[in-house]
């Protein structure tokens, strides 16, 4: 006997994924090809062309991780951490804890700059850090937090951390291609994201990119990476177009369906693809507030394609009402983590799921239940 599975048809406005393009999934469904095949490392080029553009970054070492976004944040932290180095890890939600929690089990010695949840870190944060710790290996920070729905202004944070010669970690794992993200500009040496928020392919797959400075820390490392498989002195030669070697096999039709996903970005445009987002956000949040959720986050700070919001006083019973969603209108809204568990939704606008329409059958649902 064999199983059948019929996955339903769900609209995915939670914290990720997100709804793909037809076009993405039909590039899935391409026959496959061999990962050493010419056809393939042709289009490998094209994906790292892609992302480097959608970075806005020309570093050299920029690819793809064959792995979920946690592995591209293990891949920057396990390339720059040696046992004995300081670092600062920025933490104000889930995202950020998890780091300082690979930093350690790298063997660094980890100062945390600890922010309430909801809120971003401050300057003045990272200079009394840097007064405890004047030469840390590198500062990291989580560019939008995925758990709290809090952007984290970097800019003058990239100042403080260069002017003590120290380098730039940043999680744009639900920034990237739904928000202004500008690695070069900002001067980001590691960066890492992931591919099913808003570039609305499968999950599974993790550009990251890294400076020249970050190059040059790698190459002065004393140590062996501690991880076979994303040590990059190894898996870096697989993404060195027709000089590739054999390193692992790549997910080839989640690099199909990555390559379709970042066409669109391009077709669209970055420019065009961040005003979706926050003019989707306006709307969205204009009709929340009219049903009497109230945001998490203060304006300033708030992270237009992941909002956190309170539910009306008059809902008790968070859980169920997100059941009602799923089960009889397949809408998918994420729930709160860690303290915010059962206090808040996380409603995610993310790439393809970013349009008028899902905040319509969003807020259609929701007065109809409630
Ligand atoms: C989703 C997410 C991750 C992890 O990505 P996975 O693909 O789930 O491994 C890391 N950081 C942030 C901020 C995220 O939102």
């Amino acid at each position: 006997m064999a199983y059948t599975f019929n996955p339903p048809k769900r609209y995915l406005m939670g914290p990720g994924p997100s709804d793909a393009h037809p076009r993405v999934l039909k590039a899935m469904a391409s026959p496959l090809i061999g990962h050493l095949d010419p056809h393939f490392v042709n289009m490998m080029d094209e994906v790292k062309d892609m992302v480097q553009k959608a970075f806005l970054t020309k570093n050299n070492l920029t690819f793809v991780v064959s792995a979920p976004g946690s592995a591209g944040m293990e891949t920057c932290l396990v390339n720059l951490l040696e046992p004995g180095d300081e670092c600062i890890i920025c933490i104000n939600g889930v995202f950020g804890g998890r780091m300082a929690e690979i930093a350690e089990r790298c063997g660094a010695k980890v100062h945390k700059v600890i922010t309430p949840w909801g809120k971003v870190t401050s300057e003045q944060q990272i200079k009394d850090a840097l007064k405890e710790c004047p030469k840390p290996k590198l500062v990291a920070l989580v560019h939008a937090e995925t758990s709290t729905g809090a952007l984290q202004p970097l800019e003058e944070i990239s100042k403080l951390v260069h002017e003590v010669d120290s380098l730039l970690v940043v999680d744009a794992v639900t920034s990237f291609c739904g928000v202004p993200l500008k690695v070069d500009e900002w001067g980001i040496d590691a960066i890492y994201t992931g591919s099913q928020k808003n570039l609305s392919a499968p999950p599974g797959l993790s550009p990251v990119s890294f400076s020249p400075r970050a190059i040059e820390v790698l190459e002065n490392r004393k140590t062996k990476v501690q991880s076979w498989f994303l040590d990059l002195n190894l898996v870096k030669n697989y993404w060195a177009g027709a000089k590739r070697a054999y390193h692992h096999t790549a997910p080839v039709s989640a690099v199909f369906a990555l390559h379709e996903a970042l066409n669109l970005v391009m077709e669209e445009g970055l420019e065009n693809r961040w005003k979706r987002h926050y003019e989707v956000h306006e709307y969205l949040q204009k009709e929340l507030e009219a049903l009497g959720f109230r945001y998490l986050v203060d304006k300033e700070h708030r992270l237009p394609n992941l909002n956190s919001v309170y539910l009306p006083e008059n809902v008790k019973d968070e859980a169920a009402l997100r059941n009602t969603l799923l089960n009889d209108f397949n809408i998918e809204v994420g729930g709160g983590l860690g303290d915010f568990a059962g206090k808040i939704w996380r409603i995610g606008i993310m790439g393809e799921s970013c349009t008028h329409n899902h905040v319509n059958m969003l807020i259609g649902a929701l007065k109809e239940i409630l």
